[in-house]
């Protein structure tokens, strides 16, 4: 019998989890937005991720459903959960990458570290915030954000007006960290859980645009540390398949960013750069399968994303830079700031690595 995963969402996460699919013997069914989508290699229904009966139906043709992106809404998955739908990870989880508000105040009742945070729906409550961490903090929508959307730096209640208008608005404080991190986990129902090694996470605009793994200068105790939060986070929150934990790094401590619930920009890197990769982990572990090792394939390795375009010219160009050039194109209209595709370059010395991902990435770059 074929075991048939169902993702929702077409995007390049899920175009990504068709060769790890395709070695396990997997089915992979995608309910796609658009014909034309990124994973249209395995796209088997077009239809609104935000309608019931698109979903019932997809739902129907599958053993097991997981996602490329978190944004069906929280009823319908519970709507599809009481019909007997096996949901990886569950709503009850899914939930708090949902809502940054959500996700706080759930992570309040963990061990996690925070920031300083606060849920306010007044302009009184922004004032209070403000005036009680400096006059500068961070305001962030609860839903629907991403690389960076729905996130500003405020330093007045004006600035955050308009999302005010609209709703309640996540205040947090503005953390002086010296570098970002992400700590992915795997867990499967049955509870086993396998961690990836410890990513340093480089942000232009508030979008990651560069991975480095391992994470430089990270002492066996530090990264004992976030693997425990990470760890702390899929078992109290009973997060099935990989989970993305998005760090600050404060002195030789960590505060928690973020949460996603499924493969993540900072894993793209273990495809070359370790034994599993996060989307052949996820997939093994919504199935329930053993997990697999995570060991680093090399010492280093470097991933930088394509922003704009990925069409054969700039990977052509690519790769003409350098034969230790592996390159993903996410099959992507192109526009200015999408992600199009990534870089991995892996080896011995970081610097070199480093540099030959980089010019890479520049190569066949239009301005
Ligand atoms: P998104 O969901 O769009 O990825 P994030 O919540 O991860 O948004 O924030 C995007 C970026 O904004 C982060 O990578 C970080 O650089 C910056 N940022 C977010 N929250 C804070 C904070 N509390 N303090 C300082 N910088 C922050």
């Amino acid at each position: 019998m074929t075991v048939t995963v169902g993702v929702v969402g077409g995007g390049q996460l899920a175009r990504m989890m068709i060769p790890a699919a395709e070695a396990l013997g997997l089915h992979l069914a995608v309910l796609a937005e658009a014909d034309h989508c990124s994973a249209r290699l395995a796209a088997t229904a077009v239809g609104d991720y935000r309608d019931l009966d698109h979903l019932l139906d997809f739902a129907e043709s599958v053993d097991v459903v997981t996602f490329d992106h978190e944004h069906v809404p929280t009823e319908l998955l519970n709507e599809l959960e009481s019909r007997g739908v096996v949901i990886r990870p569950g709503p009850h989880a899914l939930a708090y990458a949902q809502d940054k508000a959500l996700m706080r105040g759930r992570l309040a009742r963990t061990s996690a570290p925070l920031p300083d945070w606060v849920v306010a729906s007044s302009t009184a409550e922004v004032e209070e915030f403000l005036a009680q961490h400096s006059g500068e903090v961070i305001a962030k929508t609860p839903r629907g954000g991403y690389d960076g959307k729905g996130v500003r730096v405020i330093r007045s209640v004006a600035e955050v007006a308009e999302w005010l208008e609209l709703g309640e608005v996540l205040l947090e404080e503005k953390v002086e960290f010296s570098r970002e991190l992400a700590q992915l986990v795997a867990r499967s129902p049955s509870g086993q859980m396998t961690l990836f090694p410890l990513v340093e996470t480089i942000q232009a605009n508030g979008v990651c645009a560069e991975v480095i793994a391992p994470a430089p200068n990270a002492s066996d105790a530090f990264q004992t540390h976030t693997a425990a939060v990470a760890k702390t986070i899929a078992a109290e929150l009973d997060v099935t398949g990989v989970l993305a934990v998005e760090l600050f790094q404060v002195g030789d401590d960590v505060v928690v960013n973020e949460l996603a619930m499924r493969p993540h920009n900072s894993g793209h890197v273990f495809t070359e750069g370790a034994l599993t990769s996060q989307f052949e982990q996820h997939l093994r572990a919504v199935v329930d399968w053993p997990l697999g090792d995570t060991s680093l394939t090399h010492p280093w390795s470097v991933m930088v994303n394509l922003f704009g375009d990925a069409g054969h010219e700039r990977i052509t160009a690519a790769l003409e830079t350098s034969d230790r050039v592996r390159v993903h194109a996410y099959g992507k209209e192109p526009r200015p700031g999408r992600k199009a595709g990534h870089i991995v370059v892996s080896g011995e010395k970081l610097e070199e690595v480093r540099d030959i991902a980089r010019r890479a990435a520049e190569a066949g770059e239009r301005a």
